[in-house]
């Protein structure tokens, strides 16, 4: 039985108050037990979000890192520092990062190495723009993007990954990916896992949808045999919204 999982990506959103605000209402929600719930504030929260999430299930994920330990990087943030605050986990690949910061599936390859170096575990995010999807190319390019990251990694590592299959035409744009789309594009990602290792690790891998993930349409994305949950942006800023989404499986 693999994890079901529900992320939130909080992106440059909620300030001290406003996070304050949202975790102290979401430790009085009831949450189901075989959902892992976890949430990436910005850095400059993560401290004051394990602090008030100390007592509860909820995971604090940072939404990036830096593929170097330490060193000149004015303005970067290493593992070892979100370790100190009690961060255990990191979103690497965002499309937004891919495409703002110049984040190469080379450079993620190296950033996947240092955060299993150094013990985190890793929400690694791919997925084929809009032009892909329309030329028909999206499976080759899915391919490459975990190719070039994953397929060198030993069959331990797996242990600390979550995939995030997050079609970059579907992030924050309201449209999603429907049903037949993730769950066609999540059962090629596990058949490419189980030829490259081996079907019974494919079938341990958590593999989330992220894109436009609704209360309306969450409860059909996760229904699929193969989307094992959602990384989930805009919604993920209301309570309401994010545990309407939590409660969906
Ligand atoms: C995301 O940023 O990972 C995401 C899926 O955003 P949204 O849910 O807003 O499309």
């Amino acid at each position: 039985m693999r994890d079901q999982i529900v992320a939130g990506n909080w992106k440059m959103n909620n300030n001290q108050s406003e996070t304050e605000f949202f975790l102290n209402k979401l430790i009085k929600q009831t949450k189901p037990t075989d959902v892992r719930v976890m949430l990436a504030p910005s850095f400059t929260q993560l401290s004051q979000a394990v602090t008030i999430l100390k007592n509860d299930r909820i995971t604090v994920v940072a939404q990036n890192m830096n593929a170097e330990f330490s060193g000149a990087f004015t303005g970067e943030i290493s593992a070892d520092m979100l370790k100190e605050v009690g961060v255990m986990t990191v979103v690497l690949g965002h499309s937004e990062r891919r495409a703002m910061n110049h984040e190469t599936d080379e450079v993620l390859a190296k950033k996947v190495k240092t955060a299993l170096a150094s013990e985190m575990k890793i929400i690694f995010c791919f997925g084929e723009e809009l032009g892909h999807r329309k030329s028909g190319k999206y499976f080759e390019v899915v391919e490459k993007q975990i190719t070039k990251a994953l397929f060198d990694l030993s069959e331990g590592a797996w242990s600390n990954l979550i995939l995030a299959y997050e079609p970059v035409w579907a992030i924050g744009t309201g449209e999603t990916a429907s049903p037949e789309q993730a769950q066609e594009m999540h059962a090629f990602i596990r058949s490419l896992i189980g030829q490259k290792y081996n079907t019974s690790l494919a079938d341990k891998v958590s593999i989330l949808y992220g894109g436009s993930v609704k209360p309306n349409n969450a409860k059909e994305i996760f229904s699929n045999k193969d989307v094992d949950g959602g990384l989930i942006g805009g919604a993920s800023l209301n309570i309401d919204d994010f545990m309407a989404i939590v409660n969906s499986f």
